[in-house]
């Protein structure tokens, strides 16, 4: 079955057509604007889903060489996200789906981010269940038991900010553009790691705090620069070599907890910021060290992106799970 899927749910306009488990196109139209602010301002958010989403839409189906009467379902975001940005998908979407008299299916964004290893992709290995997934994105950090494709139970996440903030904020600091997270990740490559420790946070059991860090990164650097005006561009490397350490060290050591806690060695990881080479190096050596098995998604199912939402309507479409059309957007759902 031909399913197409909307996915607006924050800066990113994206549209996928998937035939079943294959994703034959995959438009991501991402926001430029955003970085004159230091981030995403949500009103420009929605005006420029308004102008791409049409644009955005028309490619992948032209890429997919799919014409739109051939169509059997249509999938969107229906939240977690920005109102705004929700609001025209959703839009969009409902209409189509009535126009075309075809099934309509909500997606949850972030069950999205973690189904994203079902699409069927060469050299990419699917997970089998139950696995953990560790969801690090722009605006979550959960770890995640999947018993079954619909059957997720969060078992640690972040009692303040997400792994990607962290990162963003970090930059910004530094004095880097937004989103920051990939310039960090750039920088580190050719840093040492063990240059500037940071403090690890102490948080119960399974969850995550990175606000802490973030004030400890920007007093250090306040007082550094204090004495030396340019320190952060004498050790910009070894700066963001120390900052991706002290993260990706707080997620492995939740990781092997939650290993220990669930008997559970199956661990794939999802969001934005799994696109981080340090994480991705991390999960490759629990492999070896503790026994792991890791799947990480391929680099463009990893940020936000339509394909993702095309397989969890694929998914749903198979337990004929639609929805009403008199759905609604939704800023905060859970998973
Ligand atoms: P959510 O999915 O929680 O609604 P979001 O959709 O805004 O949030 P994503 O698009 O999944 O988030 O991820 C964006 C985040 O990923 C940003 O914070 C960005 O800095 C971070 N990121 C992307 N690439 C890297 C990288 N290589 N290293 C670190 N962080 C990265
Ligand atoms: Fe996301």
């Amino acid at each position: 079955i031909y399913i197409l899927a909307i996915e607006s749910s924050c800066d990113d306009t994206s549209a996928a057509v998937l035939c079943n488990d294959v994703v034959l196109s995959n438009v991501v139209a991402s926001q430029k604007i955003h970085e004159l602010y230091g981030g995403v301002v949500p009103e420009l958010a929605s005006r420029a889903h308004q102008q791409n989403i049409v644009p955005v839409i028309d490619q992948a189906l032209k890429q997919a060489k799919v014409k739109k009467e051939d169509l059997q379902a249509i999938a969107f975001t229906r939240g977690p996200g920005l109102m705004g940005s929700l609001l025209v998908g959703t839009s969009f979407a409902k209409s189509l789906a009535l126009a075309l008299d075809i099934p309509l299916i909500d997606v949850n964004h972030m069950q999205a981010h973690i189904l994203a290893h079902f699409i069927k992709e060469q050299e990419y290995p699917v997970p089998e269940f139950p696995f953990l997934a560790l969801t690090i994105s722009g605006g979550h950090t959960q770890i995640v038991k999947v018993t079954d494709y619909f059957d997720m139970e969060v078992i640690g996440e972040t009692i303040d900010d997400a792994v990607g903030e962290a990162f963003d904020k970090s930059a910004k600091i530094l004095g880097l553009p937004y989103p920051g997270g990939p310039l960090i990740d750039k920088y580190a490559q050719h840093g040492d790691p063990k240059a500037f420790p940071f403090p690890k946070p102490k948080v119960k059991e399974l969850n995550f705090s990175f606000s802490g860090l973030k004030t400890a990164i920007l007093y250090f650097i306040q007082k550094e620069v204090d004495q030396n005006p340019s320190f952060i561009e004498e050790h910009l490397h070894d700066i963001c070599a120390s900052i991706q350490y002290t993260i990706v060290n707080i997620l492995v050591d939740k990781l092997k907890k939650a290993v220990k806690h669930t008997g559970i060695k199956s661990i794939a990881i999802g969001g934005g910021v799994s696109a981080n080479s340090a994480i991705r190096k991390a999960l490759k050596e629990g492999e070896q060290k503790y026994g792991w098995q890791t799947f990480i998604p391929k680099f463009e199912y990893t940020t936000d992106n339509a394909a993702m939402i095309g397989i969890v309507g694929y998914l749903k479409y198979l337990q004929q799970d639609f929805s009403d059309i008199s759905i609604v957007a939704k800023a905060r759902i859970k998973i």
